[in-house]
């Protein structure tokens, strides 16, 4: 599994660095300051190697995220490039990939295990502590708590589905548009 795999490279130390858990794997992480202001990580191939650049003018808890979801669009191996808006980092992800990625992004920065251990056994069981020692917005703490059982949710679930139901309505559309060309162009050729 792909977050189990980058896992192994993870110090044991929280907040997770995820940057450092992308450099080890071999991916290249940048911080732009010339970055759109919308625009909060983007992941490539330069000269064949992989990498990450993520906005400067995000804030801390923002950069680590984005860096954790587009090394998701690395290692699921999603494609060549990409560019996330919060839009795509948000909770309601317009692609399935984006979906995963943030799945991944999330499982990364919040490892099951750790998770249960520290509300187990330390006791951790107050939201702003959590997002404190995990370095995460208060949202995709809600969805990992939600992922693993600890709170009931079908948002986490319904995520997925609604993204692909975007990608067919998306696609179904283009057919339209396809169609309507080809009968414009046969009405030009009478
Ligand atoms: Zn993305």
């Amino acid at each position: 599994m792909a977050v189990m795999q980058a896992m192994e490279h993870w110090d044991g130390v929280f907040p997770v660095d995820a940057a450092k858990i992308a450099r080890s794997l071999g991916v290249e992480v940048d911080v732009s300051s010339e970055m759109d202001a919308a625009m909060l990580g983007r992941f490539e191939f330069v000269n064949g190697r992989p990498r990450i650049t993520v906005n400067a003018n995000s804030n801390d808890v923002s950069r680590r995220y984005a860096i954790a979801h587009e090394l998701g669009h690395y290692m699921l191996h999603h494609g060549d490039y990409f560019e996330d808006t919060c839009h795509a980092l948000a909770n309601d992800p317009r692609t399935v990939r984006d979906a995963l990625a943030n799945e991944f992004a999330r499982e990364l920065l919040m490892p099951g295990l750790a998770f249960e251990t520290l509300i187990m056994k330390r006791n951790l069981v107050d939201p702003r502590e959590m997002i404190e020692v995990f370095g995460v917005s208060m949202a995709n703490l809600e969805y990992r708590l939600e992922a693993l059982g600890w709170i009931p949710s079908k948002r986490v679930r319904e995520a997925p589905i609604r993204a692909m139901q975007a990608e067919i309505r998306a696609m179904e559309a283009e057919v339209r548009r396809i169609e309507q060309e080809a009968i414009d162009l046969a009405r030009m050729c009478r």
